[in-house]
């Protein structure tokens, strides 16, 4: 089930504030996951959270998130440098990309972040730029392809990232030489899955071959990264995630492979970006367009500049009217952007309440890979992104692109 806790006074308060469209998030949801996320896994030693920036880049998350003792997962130039100056340096950040032009391993080592090799030649590159850190993590990919139960949840044999099985030993085996005193494995191998089952499954995949590879290259294991990979119910009968269950099951599963959490000593690190804040974000959109051809049609002040996900996977995203929310689904619509592009569409033959003009129409779940994945096809802008604090009132924490931001890079 999407996210309601917000009533939509709040909604109305907000958009009586700033114009629509502009993206919406609730701190107080974002703390609260966090806090369950840590509580889960506050058995484990040294357990720690990196959020992945890609998923909501404002400076302003970033540090509610590291006010509950979250770090950051970056994968690129600017995301170091938004960490960096949401004041997040060390331990506190890994440095998670591939194929990345060299000069982004000096600034994560300059920042001694952990380092997150996806490929075996990345050692080189890492001698050349930075040098190797005591701690290094590296990425596997087991190939082929990756289930639970009866469920195929990804093809890693088609994927591009990490090492293959054969590849680790050897590149372990050269970064001790060179100076890596413990090693990490980080794997992501399903993404948006709301399945319990896949942490724990993916930590027990880690956890013994981390002990295969102790043997095999004379260094321990320092921690497992479970990346991202958790997915949230962006549909109305879809079940969250049980996190609770999910910390409990990693642990048996580690009890089982490692031994006791305080004698193994081996530590957790999770990267997820999706279930951390995509429930606690809202696009709010205003219907500025009716329009009844073959099909019946709510044009809103947004387009997928501002959320692409429905236009690029098709995927679903629950919507509600501001206001009607008890209203009877009598009415079967199209909410389309204006974008020149028929796949510019929110919603497909979505039952909704009868929408006027003017109403303010709230599409949910946009908290991660959202505003992110904004772009300016067509001339359309980028929204605001605004805050609902803790505290009960509204912080713009991102302005609308204007005219003369579109235009400032040309020459
Ligand atoms: C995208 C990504 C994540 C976050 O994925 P979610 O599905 O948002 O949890 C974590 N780690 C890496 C390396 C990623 O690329």
């Amino acid at each position: 089930m999407p996210n309601f806790s917000l009533p939509d006074s709040v909604f109305e308060q907000a958009a009586q504030q700033f114009p629509t469209p502009f993206h919406l998030y609730d701190e107080q949801g974002i703390r609260d996951c966090a806090r369950g996320l840590n509580a889960a896994f506050s058995w484990a030693p040294d357990y720690t959270e990196y959020f992945a920036v890609k998923a909501l880049p404002n400076p302003r998350i970033l540090e509610v998130l590291g006010e509950e003792g979250c770090g950051c997962d970056c994968s690129s130039l600017c995301e170091l440098m938004m960490a960096e100056k949401s004041g997040f340096s060390g331990d506190r950040i890994i440095f998670s990309a591939n194929a990345m032009p060299p000069e982004e391993f000096a600034l994560a080592r300059r920042l001694g972040a952990y380092i997150n090799l996806d490929d075996i030649s990345d050692i080189d590159t890492l001698v050349e730029n930075g040098g190797i850190p005591e701690t290094i993590c590296v990425r596997f990919n087991p190939g082929g392809s990756f289930s639970l139960g009866n469920a195929v949840m990804g093809q890693p044999g088609d994927s591009k990232y990490g090492w293959t099985r054969d590849q680790l030993p050897t590149g372990l085996k050269r970064l001790k030489q060179l100076g890596a005193k413990r090693f990490a494995l980080h794997a992501f191998l399903a993404s948006c899955t709301t399945d319990n089952t896949y942490y724990p499954t993916l930590a027990g995949i880690l956890f013994r071959l981390g002990r295969e590879l102790e043997k095999q290259c004379g260094m321990p294991l320092a921690f497992i990264n479970l990346s991202g990979g958790i997915g949230i119910p962006y549909y109305p009968d879809e079940q969250k995630t049980d996190i609770r269950k999910v910390g409990e099951n990693v642990k048996k599963q580690y009890i089982r492979v490692l031994g006791k959490p305080a004698d193994a000593g081996v530590s957790i690190k999770t990267e997820l970006g999706r279930y951390m804040t995509g429930p606690y974000g809202w696009l709010v959109t205003r219907a500025i367009h009716e329009k009844r051809i073959y099909k019946d049609y709510i044009g809103v002040d947004a387009c997928a500049s501002n959320l692409m996900r429905p236009a690029m996977y098709g995927a679903y995203h629950h919507i509600h009217v501001a206001g009607k929310r008890d209203a009877v689904c009598d009415h079967v619509y199209d909410v389309t952007g204006s974008l020149c592009e028929n796949n510019d569409k929110f919603a497909v033959d979505r039952k909704l309440p009868e929408i006027e003009k003017g109403d303010l129409v709230i599409i949910h779940d946009t908290g991660a890979h959202g505003f992110a994945m904004g772009y300016q096809y067509n001339g359309r802008l980028r929204s605001s992104e605004i805050l609902y604090t803790k505290e009960g009132t509204f912080r713009m924490i991102r302005r609308a692109e204007t005219p003369e931001d579109y235009f400032s890079t040309l020459l």
